[in-house]
């Protein structure tokens, strides 16, 4: 079975990659580098059975010989990065996912679609469940990664009705580990930035604010069942366990003695109050559920970052 991976340099292709390669696929990542990073894959050098070409997925995608299947995870993902690239991130949602989803075609594939839970936006209801709709603003800042995973998502149903693609979406909430960049802009990564470098950390708001955080293992597995599944429409996939940003904050200075104390600054504009998934199609379907609980994913998450920083990979 051969695999196509976009965005297979970034944090959650690259451990998509590993896993199907441990699972005996032969892989071929491709990224443009924009966000991703080729040391997210440099251990896979010299591996037979896996490839990496760097490719701009909003372009033609042109792969030689039989693919089985498609998983289209290439987009910038941090707040911080989307608001810098954000026509790059309205391409890759839009004609990337168009363009991956006509090599599945053309190839015969599967297709499988790494969505978001901004497909929720600031949502009026939680937890999340994938038969709400949503609460988005398409002109905000946020607008540009919500709507082209929007998108995304009407396109592949489109394909899935209109052609028949074996096609699979999961709504991915907020994922932490190992190949984060520490300069992505993301809490748990400028909390630990902030830490490492003797500043304070940065609470946006009044830290009341929620999300769930979920440890990268524990998201791979659910989608590597997703994707063996016979289910076509969305999956929430993310850990229930809700935690208040300044808590989570606390939480991860805890793990630096002599940390500056933490300050608050304005919150970005639609930054959503509340963010939980409701797991229960996950448990019922795939029989999954998350097994790693936050401290634990912490420890291995910020011996992963304390010694890139040390080896001077910190950007
Ligand atoms: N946040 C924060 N300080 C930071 C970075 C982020 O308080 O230095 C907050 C941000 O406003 C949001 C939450 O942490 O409420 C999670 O932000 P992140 O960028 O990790 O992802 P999001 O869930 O917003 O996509």
């Amino acid at each position: 079975m051969r695999a196509v991976v976009t965005g297979g340099a970034g944090f959650l292709g690259s451990h998509l990659c590993d896993r199907l390669l441990a699972e005996g696929w032969e892989v071929l990542a491709l990224d443009n580098l924009v966000t991703g990073m080729e040391c997210n894959v440099a251990h896979l050098r010299g591996n037979p059975r896996f490839q990496m070409a760097r490719a701009d997925v909003t372009r033609y995608i042109e792969v030689a010989g039989p693919v089985d299947y498609v998983l289209h995870f290439a987009s910038p993902a941090s707040p911080v990065d989307y608001l810098k690239l954000p026509i790059q991130t309205l391409k890759v949602g839009s004609l990337g996912t168009h363009n991956a989803l006509g090599l599945a075609l053309a190839k015969k594939a599967k297709f499988f679609l790494a969505s978001t839970s901004e497909c929720y936006g600031d949502p009026e209801i939680s937890p999340q469940h994938e038969e709400y709709w949503g609460h988005v603003n398409p002109i905000g800042p946020r607008g540009v990664y919500d709507e082209a995973k929007r998108f995304a998502e009407a396109m592949t149903m489109a394909y899935h009705r209109a052609h028949g693609v074996d096609t699979h979406i999961v709504r991915i909430f907020n994922t932490y580990g190992p190949r984060m960049r520490l300069n992505d802009g993301r809490a748990l990564p400028n909390f630990v930035h902030q830490a490492l470098t003797g500043q304070p950390l940065t609470v946006y708001g009044d830290g009341k604010q929620t999300r769930s955080f979920c440890y990268v293992s524990d998201l791979i597995e659910g989608i590597y069942r997703l994707m063996l599944s016979d289910e076509h429409l969305p999956v929430n996939i993310g850990n229930p366990q809700e935690i208040t940003i300044l808590e989570f904050a606390e939480r991860v200075r805890a793990h630096f003695p002599g940390a500056k104390p933490i300050i608050f600054e304005p919150l970005p504009q639609d930054d959503p109050k509340r963010r939980c998934p409701d797991i229960s199609k996950a448990r019922r379907i795939l029989k999954w559920e998350p097994k790693v609980n936050l401290e634990e994913g912490l420890g291995l998450t910020l011996d992963y970052f304390k010694k890139q920083f040390a080896a001077g990979k910190s950007a």
